[in-house]
Protein backbone atom coordinates (compact mmCIF):
# COMPACT_ATOMS: atom_id res chain seq x y z
CA UNK A 1 0.00 0.00 0.00
CA UNK A 2 1.82 3.71 -1.24
CA UNK A 3 1.45 6.31 0.63
CA UNK A 4 2.79 9.84 -0.51
CA UNK A 5 4.13 12.05 2.76
CA UNK A 6 3.87 15.97 2.34
CA UNK A 7 5.90 17.18 5.55
CA UNK A 8 4.78 20.43 4.69
CA UNK A 9 5.48 23.94 6.59
CA UNK A 10 5.71 25.70 9.83
CA UNK A 11 5.07 22.78 12.42
CA UNK A 12 4.73 20.33 9.79
CA UNK A 13 8.02 18.77 10.12
CA UNK A 14 7.33 18.87 13.92
CA UNK A 15 4.59 16.81 14.05
CA UNK A 16 4.82 14.94 10.96
CA UNK A 17 8.30 12.93 12.60
CA UNK A 18 6.29 11.39 15.52
CA UNK A 19 3.41 10.39 13.30
CA UNK A 20 4.97 8.78 10.40
CA UNK A 21 7.52 6.98 13.58
CA UNK A 22 3.97 5.82 15.47
CA UNK A 23 2.85 4.76 11.50
CA UNK A 24 6.08 2.73 10.80
CA UNK A 25 5.77 0.88 14.40
CA UNK A 26 2.06 0.11 13.36
CA UNK A 27 2.75 -1.18 10.03
CA UNK A 28 4.96 -3.39 11.53
CA UNK A 29 2.74 -4.61 13.98
CA UNK A 30 -0.42 -5.17 12.23
CA UNK A 31 1.75 -6.47 8.56
CA UNK A 32 0.12 -3.44 6.52
CA UNK A 33 3.32 -3.30 3.82
CA UNK A 34 3.34 -0.24 3.60
CA UNK A 35 5.65 1.98 0.93
CA UNK A 36 5.72 5.77 2.68
CA UNK A 37 7.41 8.13 -0.03
CA UNK A 38 8.58 11.57 0.50
CA UNK A 39 7.98 14.42 -1.38
CA UNK A 40 8.28 18.18 -0.85
CA UNK A 41 5.60 20.89 -1.42
CA UNK A 42 5.22 24.19 0.26
CA UNK A 43 8.10 26.37 1.26
CA UNK A 44 10.77 23.71 0.57
CA UNK A 45 9.87 23.03 -3.13
CA UNK A 46 9.66 26.75 -3.60
CA UNK A 47 12.66 26.92 -2.39
CA UNK A 48 14.07 24.02 -5.26
CA UNK A 49 12.52 26.20 -7.72
CA UNK A 50 9.57 24.65 -8.11
CA UNK A 51 5.94 25.79 -7.38
CA UNK A 52 4.34 25.10 -3.95
CA UNK A 53 2.38 21.77 -5.48
CA UNK A 54 4.67 20.64 -8.22
CA UNK A 55 2.85 18.89 -10.96
CA UNK A 56 4.48 16.29 -10.14
CA UNK A 57 3.97 15.32 -6.60
CA UNK A 58 -0.14 15.91 -7.76
CA UNK A 59 0.98 13.14 -10.14
CA UNK A 60 2.18 10.76 -7.09
CA UNK A 61 -0.53 11.76 -5.56
CA UNK A 62 -2.61 10.45 -8.19
CA UNK A 63 -0.53 6.99 -8.08
CA UNK A 64 -0.69 6.64 -4.27
CA UNK A 65 -3.18 4.83 -2.12
CA UNK A 66 -3.63 7.60 0.44
CA UNK A 67 -1.67 10.70 1.40
CA UNK A 68 -0.84 12.48 4.10
CA UNK A 69 -0.55 15.82 3.94
CA UNK A 70 1.35 18.41 6.87
CA UNK A 71 0.31 21.70 7.28
CA UNK A 72 0.92 24.48 4.69
CA UNK A 73 1.96 28.41 5.82
CA UNK A 74 -0.41 29.53 2.53
CA UNK A 75 -1.22 32.98 4.42
CA UNK A 76 2.82 33.29 3.47
CA UNK A 77 3.21 32.09 0.11
CA UNK A 78 4.18 34.47 -2.86
CA UNK A 79 0.87 34.70 -5.45
CA UNK A 80 -0.26 31.46 -7.46
CA UNK A 81 1.45 33.03 -10.68
CA UNK A 82 4.67 32.69 -8.80
CA UNK A 83 4.51 29.60 -7.79
CA UNK A 84 2.50 29.94 -4.22
CA UNK A 85 -0.52 27.53 -4.96
CA UNK A 86 -2.21 26.26 -2.09
CA UNK A 87 -1.19 22.48 -1.86
CA UNK A 88 -4.61 21.62 0.06
CA UNK A 89 -6.93 23.66 -2.14
CA UNK A 90 -4.78 21.78 -5.02
CA UNK A 91 -4.96 18.44 -4.12
CA UNK A 92 -8.44 19.00 -3.29
CA UNK A 93 -9.26 20.14 -6.95
CA UNK A 94 -6.33 17.76 -8.67
CA UNK A 95 -8.20 14.61 -6.88
CA UNK A 96 -11.93 15.59 -6.64
CA UNK A 97 -11.39 15.12 -2.79
CA UNK A 98 -15.24 16.49 -2.24
CA UNK A 99 -15.80 15.01 1.17
CA UNK A 100 -13.71 16.66 4.05
CA UNK A 101 -14.78 14.90 7.46
CA UNK A 102 -13.66 16.65 10.46
CA UNK A 103 -14.21 14.58 13.71
CA UNK A 104 -14.33 16.49 16.87
CA UNK A 105 -14.66 14.64 20.38
CA UNK A 106 -14.41 15.85 23.95
CA UNK A 107 -11.40 12.90 25.12
CA UNK A 108 -11.05 11.49 28.96
CA UNK A 109 -8.23 13.68 30.75
CA UNK A 110 -8.67 16.82 28.14
CA UNK A 111 -10.25 19.98 29.99
CA UNK A 112 -12.47 20.63 27.21
CA UNK A 113 -15.87 23.39 27.01
CA UNK A 114 -18.27 21.36 26.11
CA UNK A 115 -18.62 17.96 27.99
CA UNK A 116 -19.92 15.02 25.67
CA UNK A 117 -19.25 16.59 22.37
CA UNK A 118 -18.78 13.84 19.80
CA UNK A 119 -19.65 14.98 16.07
CA UNK A 120 -18.18 15.18 12.57
CA UNK A 121 -18.60 17.95 10.61
CA UNK A 122 -19.26 16.78 6.90
CA UNK A 123 -17.75 19.75 4.99
CA UNK A 124 -18.02 19.97 1.26
CA UNK A 125 -14.91 20.88 -0.10
CA UNK A 126 -14.66 21.43 -3.57
CA UNK A 127 -16.95 24.27 -4.28
CA UNK A 128 -18.23 27.37 -2.30
CA UNK A 129 -16.53 30.67 -1.67
CA UNK A 130 -12.83 28.51 -2.22
CA UNK A 131 -11.96 30.46 -5.15
CA UNK A 132 -8.70 28.53 -5.64
CA UNK A 133 -10.50 25.19 -5.90
CA UNK A 134 -14.59 26.50 -7.08
CA UNK A 135 -13.79 27.00 -10.94
CA UNK A 136 -13.24 25.13 -13.92
CA UNK A 137 -10.78 27.54 -14.93
CA UNK A 138 -9.73 31.00 -14.00
CA UNK A 139 -9.98 32.16 -10.15
CA UNK A 140 -13.64 32.63 -8.47
CA UNK A 141 -12.38 35.62 -7.02
CA UNK A 142 -11.37 39.03 -9.17
CA UNK A 143 -11.37 42.57 -9.12
CA UNK A 144 -12.48 44.53 -11.63
CA UNK A 145 -10.98 47.51 -10.25
CA UNK A 146 -8.47 48.19 -7.55
CA UNK A 147 -11.41 49.19 -5.24
CA UNK A 148 -14.12 46.33 -6.07
CA UNK A 149 -12.94 42.70 -4.99
CA UNK A 150 -15.75 39.90 -5.60
CA UNK A 151 -16.02 36.20 -5.13
CA UNK A 152 -18.23 33.90 -6.48
CA UNK A 153 -19.86 31.07 -4.72
CA UNK A 154 -20.36 27.99 -6.45
CA UNK A 155 -23.05 25.59 -5.37
CA UNK A 156 -23.61 22.58 -7.48
CA UNK A 157 -26.93 20.20 -7.30
CA UNK A 158 -24.17 17.26 -7.95
CA UNK A 159 -21.60 18.69 -5.24
CA UNK A 160 -24.23 19.00 -2.49
CA UNK A 161 -25.80 15.78 -3.41
CA UNK A 162 -22.49 14.00 -3.29
CA UNK A 163 -21.53 15.22 0.36
CA UNK A 164 -25.11 14.60 1.34
CA UNK A 165 -24.41 10.99 1.07
CA UNK A 166 -21.19 10.65 2.25
CA UNK A 167 -22.87 12.85 5.45
CA UNK A 168 -26.17 10.75 5.46
CA UNK A 169 -23.94 7.01 4.94
CA UNK A 170 -21.63 8.31 7.86
CA UNK A 171 -24.50 8.95 9.95
CA UNK A 172 -25.84 5.61 9.50
CA UNK A 173 -22.77 4.26 11.16
CA UNK A 174 -23.12 6.65 13.93
CA UNK A 175 -25.86 8.36 15.98
CA UNK A 176 -28.23 8.60 12.92
CA UNK A 177 -28.56 12.34 13.32
CA UNK A 178 -27.89 14.98 10.37
CA UNK A 179 -27.77 18.83 11.02
CA UNK A 180 -27.96 20.85 7.65
CA UNK A 181 -26.53 23.91 8.38
CA UNK A 182 -26.95 26.73 5.92
CA UNK A 183 -28.41 30.35 5.48
CA UNK A 184 -31.13 29.83 3.37
CA UNK A 185 -32.90 32.53 4.82
CA UNK A 186 -30.77 35.18 2.99
CA UNK A 187 -28.75 33.09 0.27
CA UNK A 188 -32.15 31.51 -0.71
CA UNK A 189 -30.65 29.79 -4.13
CA UNK A 190 -27.43 28.88 -3.00
CA UNK A 191 -27.97 27.46 0.20
CA UNK A 192 -31.47 26.66 -0.55
CA UNK A 193 -30.17 24.72 -3.25
CA UNK A 194 -27.75 23.16 -0.82
CA UNK A 195 -30.75 22.64 1.49
CA UNK A 196 -33.10 20.80 -0.99
CA UNK A 197 -30.68 18.28 -2.12
CA UNK A 198 -29.93 17.73 1.43
CA UNK A 199 -33.52 16.81 2.54
CA UNK A 200 -34.13 15.03 -1.36
CA UNK A 201 -30.78 12.83 -0.48
CA UNK A 202 -32.12 12.24 2.73
CA UNK A 203 -35.45 10.90 1.96
CA UNK A 204 -33.23 7.41 0.90
CA UNK A 205 -32.24 7.26 4.51
CA UNK A 206 -35.54 6.87 6.63
CA UNK A 207 -33.31 5.37 9.97
CA UNK A 208 -31.49 9.04 9.59
CA UNK A 209 -33.45 12.12 11.48
CA UNK A 210 -32.35 15.06 9.63
CA UNK A 211 -32.82 18.84 10.85
CA UNK A 212 -31.50 21.90 10.13
CA UNK A 213 -30.02 25.18 11.84
CA UNK A 214 -29.02 28.65 10.35
CA UNK A 215 -24.98 29.19 10.63
CA UNK A 216 -25.18 31.88 12.62
CA UNK A 217 -27.03 30.37 15.44
CA UNK A 218 -25.71 27.56 15.28
CA UNK A 219 -21.85 28.58 16.45
CA UNK A 220 -24.33 29.35 19.75
CA UNK A 221 -25.63 25.54 19.67
CA UNK A 222 -22.20 24.50 19.56
CA UNK A 223 -20.82 25.85 22.60
CA UNK A 224 -23.98 25.76 24.61
CA UNK A 225 -25.25 21.82 23.58
CA UNK A 226 -22.25 20.43 21.17
CA UNK A 227 -23.11 16.91 22.80
CA UNK A 228 -26.83 17.00 21.17
CA UNK A 229 -24.89 16.65 17.62
CA UNK A 230 -24.06 13.65 15.42
CA UNK A 231 -22.86 14.62 11.72
CA UNK A 232 -23.19 18.09 10.51
CA UNK A 233 -23.67 18.67 7.12
CA UNK A 234 -22.56 22.34 5.64
CA UNK A 235 -20.99 23.87 2.84
CA UNK A 236 -17.79 24.76 2.01
CA UNK A 237 -16.54 28.09 3.94
CA UNK A 238 -19.61 27.02 7.21
CA UNK A 239 -17.73 23.83 7.66
CA UNK A 240 -14.14 25.22 7.50
CA UNK A 241 -14.96 27.76 10.65
CA UNK A 242 -17.74 25.49 12.28
CA UNK A 243 -15.02 22.32 12.60
CA UNK A 244 -12.52 24.74 14.02
CA UNK A 245 -15.16 25.93 16.41
CA UNK A 246 -15.69 22.08 17.39
CA UNK A 247 -12.48 21.77 17.88
CA UNK A 248 -11.80 24.14 20.18
CA UNK A 249 -14.51 23.46 22.54
CA UNK A 250 -13.78 20.00 22.55
CA UNK A 251 -10.54 20.96 23.92
CA UNK A 252 -8.43 22.25 21.60
CA UNK A 253 -7.28 23.33 17.51
CA UNK A 254 -4.04 20.63 18.28
CA UNK A 255 -6.85 18.20 18.42
CA UNK A 256 -8.85 18.39 14.79
CA UNK A 257 -8.31 15.46 12.44
CA UNK A 258 -9.44 15.10 9.27
CA UNK A 259 -9.80 13.45 6.13
CA UNK A 260 -10.42 14.77 2.47
CA UNK A 261 -11.86 11.74 0.27
CA UNK A 262 -13.36 11.11 -3.20
CA UNK A 263 -14.69 7.76 -3.80
CA UNK A 264 -11.12 6.62 -4.89
CA UNK A 265 -8.72 8.95 -2.85
CA UNK A 266 -8.22 10.09 0.21
CA UNK A 267 -5.84 12.67 2.11
CA UNK A 268 -5.40 12.67 6.02
CA UNK A 269 -4.74 16.07 6.92
CA UNK A 270 -5.14 18.09 10.19
CA UNK A 271 -7.84 20.62 10.25
CA UNK A 272 -5.10 23.33 12.14
CA UNK A 273 -2.62 25.31 9.75
CA UNK A 274 1.22 25.68 10.18
CA UNK A 275 1.13 27.54 13.30
CA UNK A 276 4.26 29.83 12.80
CA UNK A 277 3.66 31.28 15.78
CA UNK A 278 5.37 28.38 17.47
CA UNK A 279 7.23 26.34 14.81
CA UNK A 280 10.57 25.24 15.69
CA UNK A 281 10.26 25.57 19.34
CA UNK A 282 8.97 21.56 19.94
CA UNK A 283 6.06 22.31 21.66
CA UNK A 284 3.67 21.75 18.44
CA UNK A 285 1.08 18.95 19.56
CA UNK A 286 0.78 16.31 16.72
CA UNK A 287 -2.45 14.56 17.56
CA UNK A 288 -4.45 16.03 15.06
CA UNK A 289 -2.18 14.19 12.20
CA UNK A 290 -1.91 11.44 14.38
CA UNK A 291 -5.76 10.97 14.29
CA UNK A 292 -6.43 12.37 10.80
CA UNK A 293 -3.43 9.03 9.76
CA UNK A 294 -5.51 7.22 11.89
CA UNK A 295 -8.50 8.39 10.10
CA UNK A 296 -6.85 7.32 6.89
CA UNK A 297 -5.91 3.86 7.34
CA UNK A 298 -9.62 3.14 8.74
CA UNK A 299 -10.55 4.62 5.26
CA UNK A 300 -8.35 2.20 3.52
CA UNK A 301 -9.33 -0.58 5.62
CA UNK A 302 -13.00 -0.01 4.21
CA UNK A 303 -11.76 0.77 0.97
CA UNK A 304 -9.68 -2.47 0.38
CA UNK A 305 -11.88 -4.40 2.71
CA UNK A 306 -8.62 -4.90 4.89
CA UNK A 307 -9.06 -5.82 8.24
CA UNK A 308 -5.41 -5.33 9.91
CA UNK A 309 -5.55 -1.26 8.41
CA UNK A 310 -9.17 -0.95 10.54
CA UNK A 311 -7.16 -2.65 13.47
CA UNK A 312 -4.24 -0.41 12.95
CA UNK A 313 -6.79 3.01 12.95
CA UNK A 314 -8.50 1.42 16.22
CA UNK A 315 -4.88 0.88 17.53
CA UNK A 316 -3.52 4.70 16.77
CA UNK A 317 -6.56 6.29 18.26
CA UNK A 318 -6.73 3.73 21.43
CA UNK A 319 -2.79 5.29 22.12
CA UNK A 320 -3.68 9.07 21.67
CA UNK A 321 -6.64 8.84 24.03
CA UNK A 322 -4.47 6.88 26.30
CA UNK A 323 -1.19 9.61 26.46
CA UNK A 324 -4.10 12.65 26.30
CA UNK A 325 -6.03 10.90 29.12
CA UNK A 326 -2.77 11.65 31.17
CA UNK A 327 -1.97 15.05 31.54
CA UNK A 328 1.68 14.70 32.43
CA UNK A 329 2.18 14.32 28.96
CA UNK A 330 0.16 17.48 27.40
CA UNK A 331 1.49 19.75 25.05
CA UNK A 332 1.61 24.06 25.89
CA UNK A 333 -1.45 24.01 23.83
CA UNK A 334 -3.69 22.18 26.31
CA UNK A 335 -2.01 23.80 29.47
CA UNK A 336 0.95 21.48 29.92
CA UNK A 337 4.61 20.83 29.44
CA UNK A 338 5.26 18.14 27.61
CA UNK A 339 6.95 18.42 24.35
CA UNK A 340 6.21 16.92 20.63
CA UNK A 341 9.09 14.80 21.26
CA UNK A 342 7.94 13.44 24.82
CA UNK A 343 4.29 13.13 23.41
CA UNK A 344 5.37 10.91 20.41
CA UNK A 345 6.89 8.69 22.62
CA UNK A 346 4.44 8.34 24.88
CA UNK A 347 1.83 7.37 21.83
CA UNK A 348 4.63 4.75 20.63
CA UNK A 349 4.68 3.43 24.27
CA UNK A 350 0.67 3.01 24.07
CA UNK A 351 0.68 1.49 20.92
CA UNK A 352 3.08 -1.41 21.96
CA UNK A 353 1.07 -2.47 24.85
CA UNK A 354 -2.16 -1.97 23.21
CA UNK A 355 -3.42 0.15 25.59
CA UNK A 356 -6.90 1.85 25.96
CA UNK A 357 -8.44 4.74 27.43
P1 LIG B 1 -3.19 27.92 12.75
O1 LIG B 1 -4.15 26.80 12.83
O2 LIG B 1 -1.89 27.65 12.09
O3 LIG B 1 -2.88 28.47 14.23
C1 LIG B 1 -3.89 29.03 15.06
C2 LIG B 1 -3.44 28.95 16.52
O4 LIG B 1 -3.52 27.58 16.95
C3 LIG B 1 -2.00 29.37 16.71
O5 LIG B 1 -1.87 30.04 17.95
C4 LIG B 1 -1.24 28.06 16.77
O6 LIG B 1 -0.05 28.11 17.54
C5 LIG B 1 -2.26 27.12 17.39
N1 LIG B 1 -2.07 25.75 16.90
C6 LIG B 1 -2.47 25.26 15.69
N2 LIG B 1 -2.10 23.99 15.57
C7 LIG B 1 -1.46 23.65 16.71
C8 LIG B 1 -0.85 22.45 17.18
N3 LIG B 1 -0.81 21.34 16.44
N4 LIG B 1 -0.27 22.46 18.41
C9 LIG B 1 -0.32 23.56 19.18
N5 LIG B 1 -0.89 24.72 18.79
C10 LIG B 1 -1.45 24.75 17.57
O7 LIG B 1 -3.95 29.10 12.01
P2 LIG B 1 -3.38 30.50 11.46
O8 LIG B 1 -2.38 31.06 12.42
O9 LIG B 1 -4.60 31.28 11.16
O10 LIG B 1 -2.68 30.16 10.09
C11 LIG B 1 -1.28 29.97 9.94
C12 LIG B 1 -0.99 29.53 8.51
O11 LIG B 1 -1.58 28.23 8.29
C13 LIG B 1 -1.59 30.45 7.44
O12 LIG B 1 -0.67 30.53 6.37
C14 LIG B 1 -2.85 29.72 6.98
O13 LIG B 1 -3.19 30.03 5.65
C15 LIG B 1 -2.40 28.28 7.11
N6 LIG B 1 -3.49 27.30 7.29
C16 LIG B 1 -3.29 26.09 6.72
C17 LIG B 1 -4.21 25.09 6.89
C18 LIG B 1 -3.90 23.75 6.29
O14 LIG B 1 -2.76 23.44 5.99
N7 LIG B 1 -4.90 22.91 6.16
C19 LIG B 1 -5.35 25.32 7.67
C20 LIG B 1 -5.52 26.56 8.29
C21 LIG B 1 -4.57 27.54 8.10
Amino acid sequence: MKLLVLTGDGIGPEIMAPTVAALKVLDGKFGLGLDLEDRDIGFAALDSGDSALPGSVIEAARASDGVILGPVDTFSYPPAEDGGVNPSGGLRKALDLYANMRPSRSRPGVPSMVAGMDLVVARENTEGFYADRNMFQGSGEFMPSEDIALSVRKISRAGSARIARAALDLAGRRRKKVTVVHKANVLKMTDGLFLSVAREVAADYPGVEVEDIIVDAMTAHLIRRGADFDVVLTSNMYGDILSDQAAELSGGLGLGPSINASDTHAVAQAAHGAAPDIAGRGIANPTALMLSVAMLLDWLGARHERDEFTEASRRFDAAVDAVLADSACHTTDLGGKATTREFGDAVLAAIETGERA
